[in-house]
């Protein structure tokens, strides 16, 4: 059963929603950026084009490294990191759980994905 979700940065001006199975677990990836973030994302690959941003384009930061595949979007104003598109599977995207404002993120299973030694 898909569910719907919403989620923010923490000034607001960065908003997205998506429909999705339900979060049960949190993904903590080791690769270095990641590993400095400390967020713990979805699990689930959401298809780009089912999650809607809601935020003036001006707004949205974006980050790459490497070979420029993964995409980190984060709010220009309060810097929150909101979600990525993966390198792995581009065309995905992972959103940043805390985000997810009625998750309670501290009772989800966490699984580590070993970005570090893959990436
Ligand atoms: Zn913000």
């Amino acid at each position: 059963m898909t569910q719907h979700y919403e989620g923010s940065c923490h000034c607001g001006a960065l908003k997205f929603s998506y429909e999705g199975e339900e979060i049960t677990q949190g993904l903590r990836c080791t690769c270095s950026i990641c590993r400095r973030k400390g967020a713990l994302m979805s699990t689930e690959l959401i298809p780009l084009e089912q999650l809607k941003i809601d935020a003036n384009p001006d707004d949205i930061g974006l980050y790459q490294f490497d070979s420029g595949i993964a995409k980190h979007y984060f709010c220009k104003i309060c810097g929150i990191y909101t979600h990525n598109e993966t390198l792995r599977a581009p065309g995905n995207c992972r959103v940043n759980l805390g985000c997810i404002g009625d998750l309670a993120g501290d009772e989800l299973e966490v699984v580590v994905f070993d970005g570090k030694t893959l990436l």
